[in-house]
């Protein structure tokens, strides 16, 4: 699977959160990646490699989302 992604992208993680959504934007991309909760708003914090351990699907961000 292909592994790139950008700041505001959504993503779907292989878990879904605890509120039961599982879609995700990146907001901050840095040595860590930070991840908000697209439904509670909730963020998390995580190395990239975690996170690209966890990632399940990158969904591009809100302008990739209208051309499909
Ligand atoms: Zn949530």
């Amino acid at each position: 699977m292909e592994k790139i992604y950008k700041m505001n992208d959504y993503v779907m993680m292989k878990k879904p959160h605890a509120c039961g959504t599982n879609l995700w934007q990146i907001t901050r991309m840095g040595v860590d990646i930070k991840l908000k909760c697209d439904n509670c708003s909730h963020e998390i914090m995580m190395g990239r490699l975690e996170f690209e351990k966890k990632l399940k699907k990158i969904l591009g961000d809100k302008n990739d989302k209208n051309k499909k």
